[in-house]
């Protein structure tokens, strides 16, 4: 029988490595991670975690300016970008620290460095050799720059923009996507002059589209230059300044061009191929239901697989494969009701179907939809509205799908996405009594459903 240095080597130390590391060691395997950028992955430090701080910094523009109707005098407030940078990159190092302490803890041997497959159970880090029983290709996503649009070495992603120098006076965001949003709003927070572009009719693609027309008005209220049906054909240096020709027409004057046009697997020089790993044309790992990939004792989760690329997602896939393998707790992680938000100014959050997705599987479909003022803009002024909806299967009663433009709505959400989870039908929601005052509580006092618009087939399939 062969024997190995480890029963399972996870390379890559991002969200669902160190997760399936940790359980794997904790249920006694011998286990081995390699990590060769950054402890914690993306989401620690060129994610979630730096991009929520970043939120929070930018928001307190607004509560400046709402405080004012309240009676506050907030004068002389500005914002210091190397503050919250300095200050950002502590708390990372502080994560770093915590992440590699509980690998650590849990007897996860690591290895800080680059690692391939020499062969199916050998990995390979430099000079060192190690085998395995079974290998966790964990290596998460990078972000792309499109390389068919003229200059767009000029540009940047969202690697680099947690590291600017300084805030950008004037920027062009590419994308219509996650990242693309969120950064429109917390550079606008701070205080840059934002322009976005999105190649087509309405960004946020796949979500509702309630939602992504409600939070494209306020965004555009807001005062950011959003512009749809457009994209980048070139872009010039000119000194410091950065020429950007759009296909409007229009040619932009910018100190930064940030690309947010999505992000291909970590697979590159991994030795997959060789080790007969199959990938698909992106370069993502193909994976069986228990992360299987076409070498059964060679596995993949989280990013490198592009399937849903959420930091939760790829902790759950690591922890249910971590159970199975050496947890005698075989398992398989759930998709349906995944809940989301996009951290946007204002912020988004949907659980469930969409009513396009909802009208197109179940055809009968009830919809109900609230559009209003916050208790808190009747006195700061604020012309933002919050929209809340819900899509309910017709002939069961089920809520099939919630979607928030508003404040909080993704701490909201979450909470509605357990009762999603639990079947909860319409008569479920109108029977909880809500917490007064709030803006959740219209998700439980919403009476009358929306008419049923005049679609025909082709509008039934729109988002
Ligand atoms: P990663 O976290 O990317 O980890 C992969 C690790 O593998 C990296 O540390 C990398 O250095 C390492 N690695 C790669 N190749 C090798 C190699 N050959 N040898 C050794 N190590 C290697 N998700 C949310 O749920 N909420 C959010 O708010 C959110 N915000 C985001 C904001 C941004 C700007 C970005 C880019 C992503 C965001 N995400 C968010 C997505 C989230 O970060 C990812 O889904 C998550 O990090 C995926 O985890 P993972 O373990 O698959 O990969
Ligand atoms: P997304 O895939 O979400 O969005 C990419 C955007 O770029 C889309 O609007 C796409 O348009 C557009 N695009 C793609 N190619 C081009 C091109 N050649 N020219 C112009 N536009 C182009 O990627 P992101 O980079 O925003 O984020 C990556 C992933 O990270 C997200 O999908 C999400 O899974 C995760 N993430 C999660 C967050 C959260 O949970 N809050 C926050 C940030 C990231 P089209 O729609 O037409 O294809």
């Amino acid at each position: 029988m062969a024997s190995y240095d480890f029963d399972l080597f996870v390379i890559g130390g991002g969200s669902g490595g160190v997760r399936s590391a940790r359980i794997s060691a904790t249920h006694g395997a011998r286990v081995g991670l390699a990590e060769d950028r950054y402890m914690g992955g993306t989401c620690v430090n060129v994610g979630c975690v730096p991009k929520k701080l970043m939120v929070y910094a930018a928001h307190f523009a607004h509560d400046v300016e709402d405080a004012a109707g309240f009676g506050w005098t907030v004068d002389g407030a500005r914002h210091d970008w190397a503050t919250l940078i300095a200050n950002k990159d502590t708390e990372i190092a502080r994560l770093n620290g915590i992440y590699r302490r509980l690998l650590d803890g849990a007897g996860v041997t690591i290895f800080d460095a680059r690692a391939r497959l020499a062969d199916a159970h050998t990995i390979e880090m430099g000079e060192t050799r190690v085998t395995a029983e079974r290998i966790l290709v964990a290596t998460g996503g990078w972000p792309v720059i499109p390389e068919d649009h003229p200059g767009h070495q000029h540009g940047i992603t969202s690697n680099e923009v947690f590291h600017l120098p300084r805030l950008p006076e004037r920027v062009l965001i590419v994308g219509g996507g996650y990242i693309a949003v969120e950064f429109a709003g917390i550079l606008h927070g701070l205080g840059s002059k934002v322009t976005q572009i999105y190649r087509g009719p309405l960004f946020l693609r796949g979500f509702d589209n309630d939602l992504r027309s409600c939070l494209a008005m306020e965004m555009v209220k807001g005062g950011i230059d959003l512009r749809f049906d457009c994209n980048v054909a070139r872009v010039d240096r000119s000194g410091d300044t950065l020429l950007a020709e759009l296909t409007d027409e229009d040619v932009l004057e910018v100190d930064c061009v940030l690309y947010a046009v999505g992000r291909r697997p970590n697979t590159r020089n991994l030795g997959l191929e060789d080790a007969g790993v199959a990938m698909d044309k992106h370069g993502a790992v193909l994976v069986n239901a228990d992360f299987q990939s076409s070498v059964p004792h060679i596995y993949a989760l989280g990013d490198v697989t592009d399937r849903i690329n959420l930091t939760p997602v790829a902790t759950a896939e690591g922890h249910a494969l971590a159970d199975t393998l050496f947890g005698g707790r075989p398992r398989r992680v759930g998709y349906e009701n995944i809940p989301t938000a996009v951290f946007s100014t204002p912020p988004c959050g949907t659980v469930g179907l969409t009513e396009a997705e909802a009208r197109a599987r179940f055809g009968a479909v009830d919809v109900y939809k609230s559009d209003f003022k916050a208790m808190k803009h009747t006195l700061s002024g604020r012309d933002e509205r919050t929209m809340m909806k819900l899509v309910v299967d017709r002939n069961t009663d089920r809520v099939l799908g919630a979607h928030m433009v508003g404040p909080d709505a993704g701490e909201i959400m979450q909470g509605v996405a357990v009762a999603l989870n639990c079947g909860a039908t319409k008569a479920d929601f109108d029977r909880t009594i809500g917490i007064h005052p709030t803006a959740a509580e219209e998700l439980v006092t919403m009476r009358t459903p929306m008419p049923d618009p005049d679609v025909d087939e082709e509008g039934l399939a729109a988002d």
